[in-house]
Protein backbone atom coordinates (compact mmCIF):
# COMPACT_ATOMS: atom_id res chain seq x y z
CA UNK A 1 0.00 0.00 0.00
CA UNK A 2 1.17 3.54 -0.83
CA UNK A 3 1.77 5.49 2.17
CA UNK A 4 0.19 8.69 2.29
CA UNK A 5 2.95 11.76 2.15
CA UNK A 6 2.02 14.11 5.36
CA UNK A 7 3.94 17.50 6.77
CA UNK A 8 3.27 19.44 9.96
CA UNK A 9 3.90 23.04 9.71
CA UNK A 10 3.62 24.17 13.48
CA UNK A 11 4.00 20.39 14.59
CA UNK A 12 5.69 21.87 18.18
CA UNK A 13 2.33 24.05 18.71
CA UNK A 14 -1.36 22.85 20.48
CA UNK A 15 -3.03 21.75 16.86
CA UNK A 16 0.36 20.08 15.98
CA UNK A 17 0.79 18.05 18.70
CA UNK A 18 -3.01 17.03 18.49
CA UNK A 19 -1.83 16.78 15.16
CA UNK A 20 0.99 14.40 16.28
CA UNK A 21 -1.94 12.39 18.31
CA UNK A 22 -4.09 11.75 15.76
CA UNK A 23 -1.53 10.19 13.21
CA UNK A 24 -0.11 8.32 15.98
CA UNK A 25 -3.63 7.07 16.80
CA UNK A 26 -3.78 5.80 13.02
CA UNK A 27 -0.34 3.91 13.38
CA UNK A 28 1.90 6.45 12.61
CA UNK A 29 5.13 5.61 10.37
CA UNK A 30 3.49 2.23 9.44
CA UNK A 31 0.58 4.63 7.96
CA UNK A 32 1.85 7.50 6.95
CA UNK A 33 5.29 8.76 5.54
CA UNK A 34 5.84 11.85 7.33
CA UNK A 35 7.90 14.63 4.68
CA UNK A 36 8.47 17.57 6.63
CA UNK A 37 7.66 18.95 10.56
CA UNK A 38 8.66 22.48 11.54
CA UNK A 39 8.43 24.55 14.56
CA UNK A 40 9.29 27.92 16.04
CA UNK A 41 11.48 27.58 18.84
CA UNK A 42 11.20 24.22 20.69
CA UNK A 43 14.05 22.39 19.17
CA UNK A 44 13.65 19.56 22.45
CA UNK A 45 9.62 19.23 21.22
CA UNK A 46 10.61 19.41 17.39
CA UNK A 47 13.52 16.67 18.27
CA UNK A 48 11.39 14.32 20.29
CA UNK A 49 8.54 14.47 17.22
CA UNK A 50 11.03 13.55 14.63
CA UNK A 51 12.49 11.27 16.37
CA UNK A 52 8.92 9.35 16.90
CA UNK A 53 7.64 10.58 13.20
CA UNK A 54 11.16 10.09 10.92
CA UNK A 55 10.49 13.07 8.56
CA UNK A 56 12.89 13.90 5.65
CA UNK A 57 13.52 17.19 7.41
CA UNK A 58 12.73 18.86 10.53
CA UNK A 59 13.22 22.71 10.41
CA UNK A 60 12.96 25.07 13.08
CA UNK A 61 12.72 28.81 12.30
CA UNK A 62 14.45 30.70 15.01
CA UNK A 63 17.56 29.80 13.72
CA UNK A 64 19.55 30.61 17.10
CA UNK A 65 17.35 26.73 18.12
CA UNK A 66 19.36 25.60 15.46
CA UNK A 67 22.72 23.66 17.26
CA UNK A 68 20.90 22.87 19.50
CA UNK A 69 18.21 20.44 16.94
CA UNK A 70 21.54 19.36 15.43
CA UNK A 71 22.80 18.12 18.14
CA UNK A 72 19.61 16.08 19.71
CA UNK A 73 19.23 14.78 15.55
CA UNK A 74 22.52 13.68 15.01
CA UNK A 75 23.21 10.83 13.67
CA UNK A 76 19.22 10.32 12.99
CA UNK A 77 19.80 11.12 9.25
CA UNK A 78 17.12 13.53 9.47
CA UNK A 79 17.89 16.88 7.56
CA UNK A 80 17.47 19.72 9.82
CA UNK A 81 17.54 23.35 9.34
CA UNK A 82 16.53 26.94 10.27
CA UNK A 83 14.84 30.05 9.31
CA UNK A 84 11.91 31.50 7.85
CA UNK A 85 13.03 30.57 4.47
CA UNK A 86 13.93 26.76 5.26
CA UNK A 87 10.17 26.62 6.72
CA UNK A 88 8.85 27.65 3.54
CA UNK A 89 11.49 25.17 1.38
CA UNK A 90 10.17 22.66 3.62
CA UNK A 91 6.70 23.41 3.58
CA UNK A 92 7.09 22.87 -0.77
CA UNK A 93 8.10 19.68 -0.78
CA UNK A 94 5.80 17.12 -2.50
CA UNK A 95 3.18 16.01 -0.24
CA UNK A 96 -0.66 14.31 -0.04
CA UNK A 97 -1.47 16.56 2.53
CA UNK A 98 -0.03 19.29 5.54
CA UNK A 99 -1.17 20.58 8.38
CA UNK A 100 -1.09 24.36 8.31
CA UNK A 101 -0.70 25.08 11.91
CA UNK A 102 1.78 28.17 12.96
CA UNK A 103 0.29 30.58 14.87
CA UNK A 104 -0.88 34.37 12.98
CA UNK A 105 0.22 35.45 9.75
CA UNK A 106 3.88 33.99 10.15
CA UNK A 107 1.79 30.80 8.37
CA UNK A 108 0.71 32.41 5.87
CA UNK A 109 3.68 32.26 3.25
CA UNK A 110 4.37 28.50 3.91
CA UNK A 111 0.41 27.76 3.94
CA UNK A 112 0.76 29.40 -0.21
CA UNK A 113 4.03 27.09 -0.47
CA UNK A 114 2.07 23.63 0.38
CA UNK A 115 -0.99 24.60 -2.18
CA UNK A 116 1.42 25.49 -4.78
CA UNK A 117 3.75 22.36 -4.34
CA UNK A 118 0.15 20.70 -4.58
CA UNK A 119 -0.79 19.24 -1.05
CA UNK A 120 -3.75 18.74 0.20
CA UNK A 121 -4.38 21.68 3.51
CA UNK A 122 -5.54 20.77 6.87
CA UNK A 123 -6.23 24.54 7.35
CA UNK A 124 -6.05 25.25 11.27
CA UNK A 125 -3.80 28.83 10.16
CA UNK A 126 -6.83 30.68 10.14
CA UNK A 127 -4.67 33.81 9.71
CA UNK A 128 -4.00 33.10 5.61
CA UNK A 129 -7.43 33.13 5.14
CA UNK A 130 -7.74 36.16 6.90
CA UNK A 131 -4.98 38.07 5.29
CA UNK A 132 -5.44 36.88 1.74
CA UNK A 133 -8.25 34.82 1.38
CA UNK A 134 -8.79 35.72 -2.47
CA UNK A 135 -5.29 34.63 -3.03
CA UNK A 136 -5.38 31.10 -0.87
CA UNK A 137 -8.20 30.63 -2.59
CA UNK A 138 -7.52 31.39 -5.85
CA UNK A 139 -4.12 29.49 -5.81
CA UNK A 140 -5.83 26.38 -4.50
CA UNK A 141 -8.26 26.28 -7.40
CA UNK A 142 -4.95 26.62 -9.53
CA UNK A 143 -3.70 23.53 -7.78
CA UNK A 144 -6.55 22.07 -7.42
CA UNK A 145 -6.63 20.67 -4.70
CA UNK A 146 -9.01 20.90 -1.35
CA UNK A 147 -8.59 23.32 1.85
CA UNK A 148 -10.03 21.18 5.14
CA UNK A 149 -10.88 23.54 7.48
CA UNK A 150 -9.82 22.57 10.85
CA UNK A 151 -10.73 25.44 12.78
CA UNK A 152 -13.82 23.55 14.57
CA UNK A 153 -16.46 26.32 13.78
CA UNK A 154 -15.22 25.76 9.76
CA UNK A 155 -14.73 22.27 10.31
CA UNK A 156 -18.23 21.95 11.65
CA UNK A 157 -19.93 24.00 9.11
CA UNK A 158 -17.64 21.69 6.54
CA UNK A 159 -19.37 19.24 7.82
CA UNK A 160 -23.00 20.52 7.11
CA UNK A 161 -22.93 22.68 4.36
CA UNK A 162 -24.36 20.78 1.36
CA UNK A 163 -22.50 21.87 -1.82
CA UNK A 164 -25.24 20.59 -3.86
CA UNK A 165 -28.14 22.32 -2.38
CA UNK A 166 -25.76 25.60 -1.68
CA UNK A 167 -28.95 27.65 -3.58
CA UNK A 168 -30.97 26.70 -0.58
CA UNK A 169 -28.39 27.72 2.29
CA UNK A 170 -29.81 31.06 4.03
CA UNK A 171 -26.81 31.06 6.86
CA UNK A 172 -24.30 30.14 8.47
CA UNK A 173 -24.43 30.14 12.22
CA UNK A 174 -20.94 30.60 14.10
CA UNK A 175 -20.94 29.59 17.60
CA UNK A 176 -18.86 31.37 20.23
CA UNK A 177 -17.48 30.52 23.51
CA UNK A 178 -17.80 33.70 24.64
CA UNK A 179 -14.57 32.94 26.13
CA UNK A 180 -13.42 33.63 29.92
CA UNK A 181 -14.75 37.26 30.21
CA UNK A 182 -17.95 36.79 28.70
CA UNK A 183 -19.95 37.78 31.89
CA UNK A 184 -17.51 40.36 32.96
CA UNK A 185 -18.85 44.18 32.80
CA UNK A 186 -16.70 46.50 31.51
CA UNK A 187 -15.10 48.03 34.25
CA UNK A 188 -14.21 44.23 35.26
CA UNK A 189 -12.30 43.65 31.75
CA UNK A 190 -10.63 46.64 32.10
CA UNK A 191 -8.43 45.57 34.56
CA UNK A 192 -7.98 41.86 33.25
CA UNK A 193 -4.67 40.14 33.55
CA UNK A 194 -2.57 38.15 31.06
CA UNK A 195 -2.70 34.96 32.79
CA UNK A 196 -6.93 35.44 33.10
CA UNK A 197 -7.30 36.20 29.55
CA UNK A 198 -5.56 33.06 28.87
CA UNK A 199 -7.47 30.63 30.73
CA UNK A 200 -9.97 29.83 28.48
CA UNK A 201 -13.36 27.76 30.02
CA UNK A 202 -13.55 25.16 27.71
CA UNK A 203 -10.15 24.88 25.18
CA UNK A 204 -6.55 24.23 25.51
CA UNK A 205 -4.66 26.21 22.77
CA UNK A 206 -1.73 28.18 22.29
CA UNK A 207 -1.55 32.01 23.50
CA UNK A 208 -2.40 34.07 20.67
CA UNK A 209 -5.85 32.19 20.38
CA UNK A 210 -6.65 31.86 23.44
CA UNK A 211 -6.02 35.63 24.21
CA UNK A 212 -7.85 36.09 20.64
CA UNK A 213 -10.71 34.27 22.16
CA UNK A 214 -10.82 36.30 25.28
CA UNK A 215 -11.43 39.77 23.05
CA UNK A 216 -13.31 37.86 20.47
CA UNK A 217 -10.87 39.11 17.74
CA UNK A 218 -11.26 35.11 17.51
CA UNK A 219 -14.56 35.16 16.36
CA UNK A 220 -13.62 38.12 13.84
CA UNK A 221 -11.23 36.43 12.11
CA UNK A 222 -13.06 33.12 12.25
CA UNK A 223 -16.26 35.10 10.69
CA UNK A 224 -13.82 36.19 7.91
CA UNK A 225 -12.36 33.33 7.67
CA UNK A 226 -15.76 31.60 6.98
CA UNK A 227 -16.70 34.51 4.43
CA UNK A 228 -13.65 33.18 2.27
CA UNK A 229 -14.01 29.29 2.93
CA UNK A 230 -17.81 29.24 2.00
CA UNK A 231 -18.02 32.07 -0.38
CA UNK A 232 -20.88 33.56 1.81
CA UNK A 233 -21.32 37.10 1.95
CA UNK A 234 -21.11 38.94 5.33
CA UNK A 235 -24.85 39.18 5.83
CA UNK A 236 -25.41 35.55 5.56
CA UNK A 237 -22.84 34.91 8.58
CA UNK A 238 -24.15 35.08 11.82
CA UNK A 239 -22.77 34.86 15.22
CA UNK A 240 -24.26 33.27 18.61
CA UNK A 241 -22.49 33.29 21.66
CA UNK A 242 -23.48 29.27 23.46
CA UNK A 243 -20.82 29.04 26.40
CA UNK A 244 -20.92 25.14 26.50
CA UNK A 245 -18.94 24.49 23.09
CA UNK A 246 -20.78 21.50 22.23
CA UNK A 247 -22.42 22.67 19.09
CA UNK A 248 -19.37 23.51 17.19
CA UNK A 249 -21.59 25.96 14.09
CA UNK A 250 -24.81 25.49 12.06
CA UNK A 251 -25.66 25.71 8.61
CA UNK A 252 -29.31 26.97 8.18
CA UNK A 253 -31.15 25.99 4.74
CA UNK A 254 -34.52 27.39 2.98
CA UNK A 255 -36.85 25.19 4.15
CA UNK A 256 -36.13 26.44 7.92
CA UNK A 257 -33.73 23.38 8.79
CA UNK A 258 -30.57 24.19 10.81
CA UNK A 259 -28.17 21.25 10.85
CA UNK A 260 -25.47 21.67 13.78
CA UNK A 261 -22.15 19.23 14.14
CA UNK A 262 -21.36 18.19 18.19
CA UNK A 263 -18.47 17.13 19.96
CA UNK A 264 -16.42 17.22 22.84
CA UNK A 265 -14.38 20.11 22.55
CA UNK A 266 -11.22 18.53 21.61
CA UNK A 267 -9.31 19.70 18.47
CA UNK A 268 -8.35 15.95 17.79
CA UNK A 269 -12.03 15.51 16.14
CA UNK A 270 -11.73 18.23 13.39
CA UNK A 271 -7.73 17.44 13.02
CA UNK A 272 -9.29 14.02 12.08
CA UNK A 273 -12.17 15.04 9.81
CA UNK A 274 -9.57 16.95 8.02
CA UNK A 275 -7.11 14.17 7.42
CA UNK A 276 -9.19 11.51 7.00
CA UNK A 277 -12.09 13.53 4.59
CA UNK A 278 -13.74 12.25 2.06
CA UNK A 279 -13.84 8.87 4.81
CA UNK A 280 -14.04 9.07 8.08
CA UNK A 281 -11.12 7.94 10.99
CA UNK A 282 -11.35 7.13 14.47
CA UNK A 283 -9.38 9.08 17.32
CA UNK A 284 -9.36 8.40 20.69
CA UNK A 285 -10.83 11.47 21.57
CA UNK A 286 -13.89 11.30 24.76
CA UNK A 287 -17.25 10.74 23.33
CA UNK A 288 -20.25 13.35 24.31
CA UNK A 289 -21.99 12.04 27.03
CA UNK A 290 -25.69 13.94 26.93
CA UNK A 291 -26.05 12.88 30.53
CA UNK A 292 -23.44 15.42 31.71
CA UNK A 293 -24.97 18.68 30.76
CA UNK A 294 -28.36 19.29 30.80
CA UNK A 295 -28.96 22.10 28.76
CA UNK A 296 -27.59 24.07 26.12
CA UNK A 297 -28.01 27.86 26.63
CA UNK A 298 -27.67 30.73 23.19
CA UNK A 299 -26.68 34.24 24.08
CA UNK A 300 -26.50 37.47 21.35
CA UNK A 301 -22.52 38.32 20.98
CA UNK A 302 -22.26 42.18 23.07
CA UNK A 303 -20.24 44.21 20.41
CA UNK A 304 -20.20 46.63 22.70
CA UNK A 305 -17.98 44.84 25.11
CA UNK A 306 -16.24 42.67 22.44
CA UNK A 307 -16.10 45.67 19.93
CA UNK A 308 -13.36 43.36 18.04
CA UNK A 309 -16.85 41.68 16.28
CA UNK A 310 -17.94 44.96 15.14
CA UNK A 311 -14.46 45.68 13.92
CA UNK A 312 -14.11 42.33 12.17
CA UNK A 313 -17.29 42.66 10.49
CA UNK A 314 -16.22 46.18 9.23
CA UNK A 315 -13.48 45.01 7.33
CA UNK A 316 -15.09 42.13 6.20
CA UNK A 317 -17.12 44.59 4.50
CA UNK A 318 -14.39 46.81 3.42
CA UNK A 319 -12.62 43.97 1.47
CA UNK A 320 -9.41 44.11 0.00
CA UNK A 321 -6.20 44.56 2.61
CA UNK A 322 -8.33 45.26 5.47
CA UNK A 323 -8.47 42.22 7.25
CA UNK A 324 -4.51 42.10 6.65
CA UNK A 325 -4.20 45.06 8.52
CA UNK A 326 -6.61 44.31 11.36
CA UNK A 327 -4.93 41.37 12.01
CA UNK A 328 -1.32 42.62 12.05
CA UNK A 329 -2.42 45.62 13.97
CA UNK A 330 -4.04 43.14 16.89
CA UNK A 331 -0.68 40.12 16.88
CA UNK A 332 1.35 43.47 17.72
CA UNK A 333 -1.53 44.77 20.21
CA UNK A 334 -1.82 40.97 21.72
CA UNK A 335 1.94 41.01 22.24
CA UNK A 336 1.84 44.38 24.11
CA UNK A 337 -1.05 43.01 26.04
CA UNK A 338 1.20 40.32 27.19
CA UNK A 339 3.96 41.65 28.22
CA UNK A 340 1.46 44.70 30.12
CA UNK A 341 2.39 47.22 28.20
CA UNK A 342 -1.07 47.91 27.19
CA UNK A 343 -4.73 47.03 29.35
CA UNK A 344 -7.16 44.89 27.76
CA UNK A 345 -9.67 47.15 26.35
CA UNK A 346 -7.09 49.12 24.86
CA UNK A 347 -6.40 45.74 22.25
CA UNK A 348 -9.66 46.75 20.13
CA UNK A 349 -8.70 50.66 20.77
CA UNK A 350 -5.54 50.48 18.88
CA UNK A 351 -6.88 47.94 15.95
CA UNK A 352 -9.55 51.04 15.26
CA UNK A 353 -6.69 53.54 15.67
CA UNK A 354 -4.24 51.37 13.20
CA UNK A 355 -7.30 50.83 10.24
CA UNK A 356 -8.41 54.79 10.78
CA UNK A 357 -4.78 55.77 10.04
CA UNK A 358 -3.47 53.70 8.03
CA UNK A 359 -3.43 54.33 4.09
CA UNK A 360 -3.87 51.12 2.05
CA UNK A 361 -2.65 50.34 -1.37
CA UNK A 362 -3.25 47.57 -3.45
CA UNK A 363 -5.15 43.81 -3.41
CA UNK A 364 -5.91 40.78 -1.37
CA UNK A 365 -4.89 38.84 -4.48
CA UNK A 366 -1.42 39.90 -4.48
CA UNK A 367 1.23 38.45 -2.41
CA UNK A 368 3.48 41.86 -2.17
CA UNK A 369 0.40 44.29 -1.35
CA UNK A 370 -0.40 41.72 1.45
CA UNK A 371 2.89 41.38 3.22
CA UNK A 372 3.21 45.27 2.54
CA UNK A 373 -0.17 45.94 4.24
CA UNK A 374 1.06 43.77 7.13
CA UNK A 375 4.06 45.22 8.02
CA UNK A 376 2.60 48.69 7.51
CA UNK A 377 -0.09 48.24 10.14
CA UNK A 378 2.16 46.25 12.38
CA UNK A 379 4.63 49.53 12.58
CA UNK A 380 1.40 52.03 12.47
CA UNK A 381 0.72 49.39 15.70
CA UNK A 382 3.94 49.59 17.30
CA UNK A 383 3.84 53.87 17.31
CA UNK A 384 0.06 54.29 18.42
CA UNK A 385 1.50 51.67 21.66
CA UNK A 386 5.00 53.59 22.15
CA UNK A 387 2.59 57.24 21.85
CA UNK A 388 1.87 56.43 25.40
CA UNK A 389 -1.98 57.47 24.75
CA UNK A 390 -2.94 54.19 25.74
CA UNK A 391 -2.46 53.69 29.58
CA UNK A 392 -1.55 50.48 30.19
CA UNK A 393 -2.38 48.43 33.05
P1 LIG B 1 0.71 27.58 19.17
O1 LIG B 1 1.24 28.91 19.54
O2 LIG B 1 0.44 26.58 20.22
O3 LIG B 1 1.66 26.91 18.07
C1 LIG B 1 2.06 27.58 16.93
C2 LIG B 1 3.11 26.80 16.16
O4 LIG B 1 3.69 27.69 15.17
C3 LIG B 1 4.29 26.33 17.01
O5 LIG B 1 4.86 25.18 16.43
C4 LIG B 1 5.25 27.50 16.90
O6 LIG B 1 6.57 27.15 17.20
C5 LIG B 1 5.09 27.85 15.44
N1 LIG B 1 5.43 29.23 15.13
C6 LIG B 1 5.09 30.33 15.83
N2 LIG B 1 5.57 31.44 15.23
C7 LIG B 1 6.21 31.02 14.12
C8 LIG B 1 6.92 31.69 13.09
N3 LIG B 1 7.06 33.02 13.10
N4 LIG B 1 7.46 30.95 12.09
C9 LIG B 1 7.31 29.61 12.08
N5 LIG B 1 6.67 28.92 13.04
C10 LIG B 1 6.13 29.62 14.06
O7 LIG B 1 -0.64 27.88 18.34
P2 LIG B 1 -1.91 26.93 18.13
O8 LIG B 1 -2.87 27.17 19.22
O9 LIG B 1 -1.49 25.57 17.81
O10 LIG B 1 -2.56 27.62 16.83
C11 LIG B 1 -2.00 27.46 15.55
C12 LIG B 1 -2.97 27.99 14.51
O11 LIG B 1 -4.17 27.22 14.59
C13 LIG B 1 -3.39 29.44 14.75
O12 LIG B 1 -3.61 30.05 13.51
C14 LIG B 1 -4.71 29.29 15.50
O13 LIG B 1 -5.55 30.41 15.31
C15 LIG B 1 -5.28 28.07 14.84
N6 LIG B 1 -6.25 27.35 15.66
C16 LIG B 1 -5.87 26.83 16.86
C17 LIG B 1 -6.79 26.15 17.64
C18 LIG B 1 -6.39 25.52 18.96
O14 LIG B 1 -7.21 24.86 19.57
N7 LIG B 1 -5.17 25.67 19.44
C19 LIG B 1 -8.11 26.02 17.20
C20 LIG B 1 -8.46 26.57 15.97
C21 LIG B 1 -7.52 27.23 15.21
MG1 LIG C 1 -12.39 28.20 16.21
Amino acid sequence: MVKRRLSILGSTGSIGRSTVDVIDHLGGTKTFDIIALTGGSNAKKLAEQALALRPEIAVISNEAALAELQALLSGSGIETAAGDTAVIEAAGRRADWTMSAIAGAAGLRPTLEAIRAGSAIGLANKESMVCAGPLVTAEAKRANIPILPVDSEHNAIFQVFNEAQRDTIERIILTASGGPFRTFTLQQMQKVTPAQALAHPNWSMGAGISLDSATMFNKGLELIEAAHLFDMPSEKIEIVVHPQSVIHSMVGYSDGSVLAQMGEPDMRTPIANALGWPQRVSTSVERLDFRKFSRLDFEMPDETRFPALRIARETLEAGGLAPCAMNAAKEVAAEAFLNERLAFLDLAAIVDQVLERIDLHGTAENLNDILGADCEARRVAAEEIASGRFRGP
